[in-house]
């Protein structure tokens, strides 16, 4: 069992941890508070190999492992939390399952423009009767000639103000079988936005609604049967998640040290109490766990895909560790800590978003009661006995 980074990883890194001081630290707390998305930087990290990291290189990614994908975002977060969002977007959303099922014409399409930082993919999966229990979805595929017409609503989506194309969960027909996904771009016809909503973290989701939008068969990225295949890609998105969470914990710790070791009350500093102390140890004790299970989860999937289970695993204890830290470094940090003037603030409110996005905490823990016991819980009502 290895528990360091081998040499490889160390120099990737270094390497981006310099990129990160040198082109991101000025300006961190500007962008956090920025609602635009930062497309400046997604170009300046596409020029720097950080775009498309676990893409094979013949599609024009650079072929490295999902364990490089998670060095990269927790260095970029480490110097500007907002930042990890284009490695987020570029590395562990939409894109991955996209790179992983498209076609190669759809590559050739939509691929590049997301790998040099000028598009943008978001996924819109969840519908207003359809959050946790997104195999309820209603989105509907129905054949049109050669294609689909697409009707139905998709609510939370991130990035879904400036996103340039969309991949969108759709029903072909009745149940969990007929799930698909297909590709729709913004400004087609019968596309609409409504109005902007925020969430507590500031980020603003609008309702997308599809009114009968055509999409031709190849802009279907997974036909009837493909749902299984979405959420294993969509675990990469989990990691990614997973990975914020506990960087922006650990950004929060960090700055609650150097607080600590500065601030002076009743003549000591704040490190001096014992009360604080022992804050520290315990935020100590969960971001290094959590840290574990996350490696584990990443490392074990560089031969392809992460495993549910390690997924769900490491995405609820870091979520967790995240905002319990970035909670506690608010506390610690007094008034300072609550400012917008830091970031701790900032990344308080961005963990406890993850404890609900991309599946919450409560139903991946049924994922895990699965492999406890080896059997499926189904969540519906039972069905009535027969009379
Ligand atoms: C910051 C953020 C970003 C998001 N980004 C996207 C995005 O890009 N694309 C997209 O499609 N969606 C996105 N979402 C939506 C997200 O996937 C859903 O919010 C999530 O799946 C939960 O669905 P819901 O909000 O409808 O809550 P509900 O499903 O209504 O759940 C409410 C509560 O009940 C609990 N619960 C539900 N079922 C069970 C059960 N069987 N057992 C125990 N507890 C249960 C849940 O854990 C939760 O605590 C985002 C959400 C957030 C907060």
């Amino acid at each position: 069992m290895q528990f360091d980074l081998n040499e490889e990883q160390v120099m990737f890194r270094d390497s981006v941890a310099g990129f990160a001081q040198r082109n991101l630290a000025a300006g961190a707390l500007e962008r956090a508070h920025t609602d635009d998305y930062p497309w400046d930087v997604a170009k300046l990290m596409a020029k720097n190999g950080l775009l498309g990291i676990t893409v094979a290189e013949d599609k024009g990614g650079m072929g490295g492992k999902l364990m490089d994908a998670v060095i990269a975002i927790e260095q970029i977060a480490k110097v500007c939390p907002r930042s990890a969002d284009v490695i987020q977007a570029g590395n562990f959303g939409a894109i991955r399952t996209f790179a992983q099922f498209a076609s190669p014409e759809q590559q050739r399409q939509y691929l590049a423009p997301l790998l040099t930082g000028d598009g943008l993919i978001a996924v819109a999966m969840t519908e207003p009767n359809a959050g946790s229990a997104v195999t309820e979805l209603t989105t509907t595929a129905t054949p049109d000639g050669d294609g689909f017409r697409v009707t139905g609503q998709k609510i939370f989506t991130t990035h879904g103000l400036h996103a340039t194309c969309f991949l969108v969960y759709v029903r072909y027909g009745p149940g969990t079988g007929n799930i698909g996904s297909v590709l729709i771009e913004r400004g087609q016809e019968g596309f609409t936005f409504g109005k902007p909503v925020r969430f507590l973290s500031g980020e603003e989701w609008n309702p997308l609604f599809f009114d009968n939008v055509y999409v031709p068969k190849e802009k279907v990225l997974l036909g009837p049967g493909g749902f299984k295949k979405q959420m294993a890609g969509f675990n990469v998105e989990r990691i990614g998640n997973t990975a914020r969470s506990l960087a922006l914990g650990r950004f929060a710790f960090d700055a609650a040290v150097e607080h600590a070791k500065t601030r002076k009350q009743f003549g000591r500093y704040l490190m001096d109490f014992q009360g604080l102390q022992w804050k520290f140890a315990e935020m100590k004790l969960k971001l290094d766990a959590a840290q574990l299970l996350l490696y584990r989860a990443a490392t074990n999937a560089d031969a392809g895909l992460p495993s549910p289970e390690e997924t769900a695993i490491a995405k609820i204890a870091c979520n967790r560790a995240g905002f319990e830290c970035a909670n506690e470094a608010m506390q610690i940090m007094g008034g300072s800590g609550y400012s917008e003037d830091g970031l701790v603030e900032y990344c308080l409110r961005r963990t406890r978003g993850w404890m609900i996005a991309g599946g919450a905490i409560e139903v991946l823990l049924n994922r895990i009661a699965e492999g406890v016991f080896d059997q499926r819980f189904p969540q519906t009502p039972p069905k009535p006995a027969a009379a």
